[in-house]
């Protein structure tokens, strides 16, 4: 089995990242900046855009991080989104989800500039990829493809299956298997026969929120897999949807959590980040 490591995947790509935004701010006189948006007190959420901010700083991107508080009302998310969208120095904005659950979280979205929307989570994008446009895609998915196509793994005329079909990994996962000429398969939890479907598979991406859920039985011998999964175990430890030590034995190439698909989802925030820099600021010039 080959694991399919992110954690020096997205090194290497963070490499290159930092040069692209030396060159932007040599270019521009500014760096390339994201405006990260956290309203209220999810504790994942704390984690996830601490490291965001992290990276931001590693690679020389100006990051811009903007705290309200729980009660923080439509009206004044509103406000701030729109300062951000008028603000020449912020070239990307990113809004943590989940928000808390009186605000209404598309609304909120959609008054996001397109060209500033580097999570790929808006209509424009999504229907961009959906069309096979270049547009920004949301970051998780786009990893997960960085990855295969760093280590190689074949994709065109593969079967693949996607577990999971949330607008932020499943369906937009599933465009861009189908873009990159696979046959693809989207299942959920609805879907009947799921381990007969899972076993079909070339490569699996599992993208469903249960710790250790696909196990050996639903894996074909020499499958590629994908573990998109964020969990905790009984233990509390960090697990992913698929249940690894098993499925190791059968799979060709397999990721780890952690250091598979995470580091990657946060490399290509920052490489969304600098694309639209450079969009916005050649757009400015011309
Ligand atoms: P959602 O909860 O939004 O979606 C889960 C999907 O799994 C749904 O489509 C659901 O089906 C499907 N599902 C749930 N139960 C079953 C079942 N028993 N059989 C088949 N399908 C099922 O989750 P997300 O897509 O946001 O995230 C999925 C996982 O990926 C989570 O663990 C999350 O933490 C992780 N994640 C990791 C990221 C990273 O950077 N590594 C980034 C984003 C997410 P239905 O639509 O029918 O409800």
């Amino acid at each position: 089995m080959i694991l399919l490591n992110g954690k020096e995947a997205s090194a290497e790509i963070r490499a290159e990242l930092n040069l692209r935004a030396a060159q932007f701010e040599r270019e521009h006189g500014k760096k390339a900046g994201l405006a990260v948006v956290l309203i209220g007190n999810d504790p994942a959420s704390e984690v996830y855009v601490r490291n965001k901010i992290r990276g931001c700083e590693e690679t020389g991107i100006r990051s811009m991080t903007h705290r309200l508080p729980e009660e923080t009302t439509m009206e004044e998310a509103l406000a701030l989104l729109a300062a951000l969208s008028a603000d020449r120095d912020v070239h990307g904005i990113l809004v943590q989800l989940p928000l808390p659950a009186h605000l209404n979280a598309e609304r909120l979205l959609e008054a996001i500039p397109p060209e500033k929307d580097v999570d790929g989570f808006l209509p424009e994008n999504v229907g961009r990829l959906a069309l096979k446009k270049e547009g920004t895609v949301a970051c998780t998915p786009q990893g997960v493809m960085e990855l295969l196509r760093r280590y190689h793994v074949p994709i065109a005329g593969k079967r693949a299956v996607v577990v999971g079909r949330s607008n932020i990994v499943g369906r937009p996962m599933a465009m861009l298997l189908l873009n990159a000429d696979a046959t693809v398969t989207v299942c959920h939890s609805k879907t009947e026969n799921l381990k007969e479907e899972c076993l079909r598979a070339d490569l699996l991406v599992a993208a469903i929120g249960k710790a250790k859920f696909i196990t050996a039985d639903m894996v074909k011998e020499g499958a590629v897999v994908v573990d998109v999964g964020m969990n905790r175990d009984q233990d509390n430890k960090l697990c992913g949807d698929v249940d690894f030590d098993a499925v190791k034995e059968k799979a060709a190439y397999l990721t780890p959590v952690p250091g598979g698909v995470g580091p990657m989802t946060i490399a290509m925030l920052l490489k969304n980040t600098l694309d639209a820099a450079e969009r916005i600021e050649t757009q400015d010039n011309v």
